[in-house]
């Protein structure tokens, strides 16, 4: 299994989107721009910085230009927003970023209840903005959310799955992320998954990993992908996150956290953990609590750190 893994990961952190769209205490734009600025000093290569989506639907990114605006963006790092549609493309290409995320629902009611439209409809929305997007150079992601299970509909059929998958694929879309929104996935489902889907796709390098670790596995989960292939995955800072759509669901598996387990097993990320451990130390003062990073909690118990 081991012999399997691969050298380097590339980490996705979502921190500033995922994470902070459902904190429940609005996190200053002020501070929204000094975390962003703060995790772009750590390696990482690439940083979701918010979403352009109505305010009505993500008020705690109602100043997601501003943000994206803002921010200082290194030249080695890539920075990416979550949008919708069409709308939130133009908003991305004004705020000067070369790469988005479109969001897509593997569930019928998770996607009516999330973007407001059928899957149907989603796909004519996707088509069309992934169009535009290469248009104008950016690239484009595809988040395919609830695949290992959805509040609303319980399981989601492997084959409808991969259907969605080739299909964002063929739009345009140069990687899909597989999301856990929920944190319902367990080890062999993604097994399961991860086998039906290579037999639709060229490359693994298509397949990115996005685990909530509502139950403790995102972790485990995060192993049979690496033993699998998989080279990128999806975290957040302090495992900061949930889905405000799904219920339930909790935080991303921690960057902090991601990052420990890979080094200790000698691979490369190119991220500086102590770098992490400080953006951790920067949120949890901001937001009043500690997070829910484990690396970051050990850290502060073997300094002797008062939290
Ligand atoms: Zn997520």
């Amino acid at each position: 299994m081991f012999s399997s893994f691969p050298e380097k990961v590339n980490i996705v952190e979502v921190g500033p989107r995922d994470g902070l769209q459902s904190e429940s205490n609005f996190v200053s734009t002020e501070n929204k721009i000094k975390l962003i600025d703060m995790l772009s000093q750590t390696g990482l290569p690439t940083i979701e910085v918010t979403a352009f989506v109505h305010p009505k639907w993500s008020p705690k990114l109602a100043d997601s230009y501003e943000v994206a605006t803002s921010i200082n963006k290194l030249e080695n790092v890539n920075y990416t927003a979550l949008i919708p549609n069409l709308k939130g493309l133009e908003r991305a290409i004004s705020s000067d970023l070369k790469e988005v995320a479109i969001s897509f629902s593997a569930s019928e009611s998770h996607s009516k209840k999330n973007l407001n439209r059928s899957i149907d409809e989603t796909f004519e929305v996707v088509e069309e903005t992934i169009k535009q997007a290469k248009a104008n150079n950016i690239k484009t992601r595809a988040y395919l959310s609830t695949v290992f299970g959805c509040p609303y509909e319980g399981n989601i059929s492997i084959d409808k799955v991969t259907k969605i998958v080739k299909k964002l694929l063929s739009f345009g879309a140069y990687q899909i992320s597989l999301g856990d929104t929920i944190g319902i996935g367990n080890p062999k489902q993604v097994q399961k998954i991860l086998t039906e889907i290579f037999k639709v796709i060229d490359n693994k390098e298509q397949i990115a990993l996005h685990f909530h670790d509502t139950r403790g596995l995102g972790l485990a989960n995060s192993i049979v992908g690496l033993s699998m292939g998989i080279t990128t995955f999806d975290s957040s800072i302090g495992g900061l996150g949930g889905c405000q759509y799904a219920p339930g669901a909790s935080g991303n598996i921690s960057t902090e956290d991601l990052v420990n387990m890979l080094h200790s097993m000698g691979i490369k990320t190119g991220v500086d953990l102590n770098k992490l451990v400080e953006c951790n130390f920067f949120m949890r003062d901001i937001l009043g609590k500690e997070l829910n990073s484990k690396y970051a909690k050990a850290y502060v118990a073997s300094h002797k750190i008062s939290v």
